[in-house]
């Protein structure tokens, strides 16, 4: 078996990788186990220089430049955003850095005891699971509370990412955490479940699809192990009467397209109030039909190709399944055949009646979902009207709007005026089937370790 990776602008292959050997994947994960007992007695401040140290290499030009090429190169985001990716893993290195040993410090609780206590100690090896449309950012969002917090760490990343995948692990040797604290396994899919029932692995957090949480949780359940799952989402973009419809047409574009569309947090539902509808449809219309598609390694380029073959085709399925059940295609709807690669034309779809197949769907792609409703309470039950509950986003000057959107949206977080984005000092995560869990923040870094309770008499 072996790993491909492919640049999606050509349809060429860059490299290929064999996977591990089944005695080679034993020895990573046995060698896991023997790292962790002498790096749990690291202490936090030097964990905290190796993190900085990680952040300083991340935030060097030069490197930093070829590590955002390979991003591009790989899985097809525009070089601008892939240089933006590194530097927020700088960011978030730095943040566990500074601010892990007060999130696990020792905390007295009155009782009838002597003293009384909550320790934060760490579990042992945690397994993550990653997806390739952030592949640097997943990652590192992962790792650095983790290791701040004293466990080791094994990355099974998306098959279509290998070189960033070892890039990652690079780049935490070079900023001195020892060899073995964090390794990347080159498997597939399928033997996730055989690392997860490893005595060695005590916990995994997966980034991606429904199905692969699903067969993740399944898996580690059956051997009672701990899950946190960041998955899929299908955030509703909120335009109420009183919106700054400029600013709102601005930042959706922004929200709906980053990444060439192929972000969990992304807008895809934009539903927008009646009375600025045809408004706001015609500005946002516009906006797409200025969007430059190509290389993405250009730096004035908008929107590069989705990151795999089965990704193209999957969007193109259904836009094509949409439009036959009632959808109205307002600007795109087809692939694009500029260049070889696997390009999609911006798309807005306006009102997929609920009765078709895709209404419910994730569009993991650059297409908008746009859905007029009469008034509020319709763009409530709307925005609530789906499987996934990740972000939201409303836009409204009145404050009354405001509190009934922070009440009653069905989501992990929502944005006011602004597009939903993950931030390191913010906790990130999602309800219903977007998953459970949270990362980030001073959550996060409490999700993989032993809350301990002390009580001396
Ligand atoms: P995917 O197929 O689920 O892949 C994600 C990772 O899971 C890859 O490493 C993949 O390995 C692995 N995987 C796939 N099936 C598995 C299984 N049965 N058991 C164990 N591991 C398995 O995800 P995708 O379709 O490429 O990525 C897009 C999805 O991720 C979207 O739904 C998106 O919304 C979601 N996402 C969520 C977040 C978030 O924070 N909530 C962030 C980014 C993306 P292989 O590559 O080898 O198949």
């Amino acid at each position: 078996m072996s790993i491909a990776s492919i640049n999606p602008t050509t349809g060429q292959q860059l490299q290929i990788f064999p996977t591990f050997a089944d005695d080679v994947l034993r020895a990573k994960i046995v060698e896991s186990e023997r790292v962790f007992q002498e790096y749990r007695h690291t202490s936090w401040t030097q964990r905290s220089q190796w993190l900085h140290q990680a952040a300083s290499l991340l935030r060097d030009d030069r490197q930093s430049l070829e590590w955002a090429k390979l991003m591009t190169l790989e899985m097809g985001k525009p070089i601008e955003q892939a240089i933006s990716e590194i530097q927020k893993c700088a960011w978030v290195c730095d943040y566990y850095a500074d601010r892990g040993a007060e999130f696990l410090a020792p905390k007295i609780i009155a009782t009838d005891a002597s003293q009384s206590r909550i320790e934060y100690q760490p579990l042992g090896t945690i397994l993550a699971v990653m997806p390739w449309n952030f592949p640097f950012w997943q990652v590192f969002r992962f790792a650095a509370p983790t290791l701040m917090a004293g466990n080791v760490a094994l990355l099974k990343h998306a098959s279509n990412v290998p070189q960033c995948a070892l890039a990652i692990e690079d780049i935490l040797l070079q900023a001195g955490f020892p060899l073995g604290v964090f390794q990347t396994l080159l498997i597939s899919a399928d033997r996730v479940e055989s690392v997860i029932r490893s005595p060695q692995v005590k916990a995994a957090t997966l980034t991606g699809s429904e199905p692969a949480g699903a067969s993740l949780a399944q898996a580690a359940g059956a051997v009672l192990k701990k899950t946190v799952l960041e998955l899929g989402g299908s955030d509703p973009f909120i335009v109420t009467t009183s919106a700054d419809l400029d600013e709102a047409v601005a930042v959706g574009v922004k929200a709906r397209l980053l990444n060439n569309g192929q972000s969990c947090i992304a807008a895809k539902r934009f539903i927008v109030l009646n009375a600025i509808a045809p408004a706001f449809t015609a500005k946002f219309v516009e906006a797409f039909s200025q969007l430059q598609i190509g290389d993405p390694l250009q730096s004035a380029i908008d929107i590069g190709p989705l990151a795999t073959l089965a990704g193209l085709e999957q969007i193109d399925r259904q836009v094509r399944d949409s439009i036959a059940g009632g959808a109205e295609c307002l600007i795109g709807g087809k692939p694009w055949s500029g260049l070889p690669g696997f390009f999609y034309e911006p798309t807005i779809l306006k009102n997929i009646p609920p009765t078709c197949a895709t209404y419910r769907d994730e569009f993991f792609g650059p297409v908008a979902l746009l859905f007029t409703v009469p008034d509020l309470d319709a763009a409530i039950a709307l925005a609530n009207d789906s499987p996934f509950g990740l972000g939201a986003s409303a836009w409204t000057q009145d404050l009354v709007e405001q509190d009934r959107l922070i009440r009653e949206l069905e989501s992990g977080s929502v944005f006011i005026n602004g597009m939903v984005k993950s931030d390191p000092r913010l906790p990130f995560g999602g309800i219903k089937r977007s998953g459970y869990g949270r990362e980030l923040g001073r959550m996060g870094i409490r999700e993989f370790v032993n809350i301990k309770t002390i009580w001396i008499k």
